[in-house]
């Protein structure tokens, strides 16, 4: 299925790579990783993180036409230079004050 281009635009420095409709349960679901060209920065002080890996973030957006989107996004994060701590990458169409991901899961991936 190709994917709809107001869908990638919202997404912006993202790919999404995975798209599935599950229309019996009217939800869209989208897999969405940083583009590979894309730096990733702390998303506390935007200083650039030096990768050690990545988590798997659910996150519920607003709904598409009475359907529900649910967003898989892969996660960076490693050591950022500024905080000098383990950081999480900023991603600019993911709000952190105010989550959509109130009901998120996280897991770990290599
Ligand atoms: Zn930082």
């Amino acid at each position: 299925m190709s994917i709809p281009r107001f869908l990638r635009s919202a997404f912006a420095g993202y790919e999404i790579f995975e798209i599935k409709e599950c229309l019996s349960e009217q939800r869209i679901c989208l897999w969405v990783k940083a583009e590979e060209n894309e730096e990733a920065l702390c998303h506390r002080c935007r200083s650039p993180i030096h990768c050690d890996g990545k988590y798997l973030q659910k996150i519920q957006c607003m709904p598409v036409m009475g359907l529900r989107v649910e967003v898989t996004l892969t996660r960076r994060r490693g050591h950022c230079t500024g905080c000098k701590k383990s950081r999480a990458e900023q991603v600019e169409w993911l709000s952190e004050e105010t989550p959509r991901d109130s009901h998120a899961v996280t897991h770990r991936v290599r």
